[in-house]
């Protein structure tokens, strides 16, 4: 390949290589993003690594994603032999490995929530969700919490709380109301005949690791009974054992119409779901995505899944989330006004904004994110070790004192 001078060397030969990926990034992608400039380029279980060798203790994990691990073996192995098998496959044919994950969803849902669709993200679950209740209940009205986020897109964004995420984008869709998280005497005003659904997070996860009360998801669960509108939960964050269960909801003992599914479900590799119950009706014809349900995605979730449960998971989350929360309480930084702990969904709440320490934490070496201004979250992989938890603890401790 020519180098050197005369013509100067074409960008595809090499020139990316010499510029950092942050240079490029910079240069070609749309700010969409705000960064934080560390570039990682690896991971293995709970550990990432950046372009300069240096290692992280992931409690990001791309978000509540990457609960088997990065670069966990077994999907490694599964999406590898899919790929050379077939790897996409349109939902209007049957295919064997969509069947397998179908079936293997409906056996770990709780209660009756035995037929599923599958898209690609947790926005196109809220989406999907958000018509399959307009679409059995002839009903127009979604009522959603404070605080909750539900994703980006249009109909997901109208459920979502959060003004700074709305405000250019108005007009959002009409009929989304919200009431106060926690308040069921509120909940119960705002559910009627025009209701489709009542859509929220059993923990809310951007909110703030905000724990719902049995009292509103039971309040939820008799108001959509009595007035004929769905119930919905939003498990993106929580579902897949990170709080101790398979789905939160568990830990409530209430039963949903409907569980919006993605992060975790796949193993990294990008799959949303809706689960629901008979109650919910979708006639052919009327909702579809092109690669939803496809056999890539399908093969990472089965062994995502099959991994959770060989390595008990649930178990693994409460476990070592009472070992943080222990910990860290007999520490107690200064800093620190709580902490909100269900399993490994652990938010930190500060009595300042959080930005500068999420910062300093990541020079530390433990990569953690903001929920709010005020909350540090915390959401390792749950394959993380307890020595692992510890170092945790203690780097956050050392920067919040
Ligand atoms: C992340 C998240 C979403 C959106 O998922 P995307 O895959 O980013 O579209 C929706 N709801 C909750 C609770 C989430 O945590």
């Amino acid at each position: 390949m020519k180098t050197g001078t005369g013509g100067g060397s074409p960008d595809h030969a090499g020139g990316a290589a010499a510029r950092s990926a942050a240079e490029v990034e910079r240069r070609y992608a749309l700010e969409v993003y705000p960064k934080r400039d560390i570039t990682i380029v690896k991971g293995r279980g709970a550990e990432v690594w950046d372009d300069r060798g240096r290692r992280y203790i992931d409690c990001v994990a791309g978000i509540g994603v990457a609960s088997v691990g990065h670069a966990n073996p077994a999907v490694a192995e599964a999406v590898a032999e899919q790929a050379r098998t077939l790897v996409t496959c349109p939902g209007i044919f049957y295919n064997d490995t969509r069947a397998r994950l179908l079936e293997k969803l409906a056996a770990i849902a709780p209660g009756g929530l035995s037929r599923g669709f599958l898209c690609n993200s947790g926005a196109e679950a809220v989406e999907a969700a958000i018509k399959f209740a307009r679409l059995t209940t002839g009903r127009t009205g979604i009522v959603s919490a404070m605080r909750g986020f539900h994703g980006r897109t249009l109909g997901a964004l109208s459920a979502t709380h959060k003004e700074a995420y709305r405000d250019a984008f108005r007009p959002l869709v009409p009929d989304f109301s919200f009431v106060p998280f926690n308040n069921p005497e509120r909940l119960r005003g705002a559910v009627g005949e025009d209701t489709a659904a009542v859509l929220m997070e059993p923990v809310q996860g951007e909110g703030g690791i905000r724990p719902a009360t049995l009292e509103f998801l039971e309040a939820a669960r008799k108001v959509c009974d009595e007035t004929g509108a769905l119930l919905v939960f939003d498990e993106i964050q929580t579902g897949f054992c990170r709080t101790g269960r398979m789905f939160a909801c568990e830990r409530y003992g209430v039963v949903p119409d409907m569980l919006c599914l993605a992060k975790a479900i796949a193993g990294g590799v990008p799959l949303g779901a809706v689960l629901a119950d008979d109650r919910v009706q979708v006639p052919p014809g009327k909702h579809g995505t092109t690669y939803g349900g496809n056999p890539l995605a399908c093969a990472a979730a089965l062994a995502a899944i099959g991994f959770m449960e060989g390595e008990r998971f649930a178990e693994r989350a409460e476990v070592l989330g009472a070992r943080f929360r222990e910990r860290f309480a007999s520490a107690k930084p200064k800093r620190v006004r709580a902490v909100r702990q269900v399993g490994l969904m652990i938010g930190v709440e500060l009595r300042e904004r959080v930005r500068p320490y999420v910062e300093a934490l990541g020079a530390a070496g433990v990569l953690t994110l903001p929920a709010g201004t005020t909350v540090i979250r915390v959401l390792p992989p749950l394959v993380i070790t307890e020595e692992q938890i510890d170092e945790v603890v203690e780097v956050m401790v050392r920067v919040l004192e």
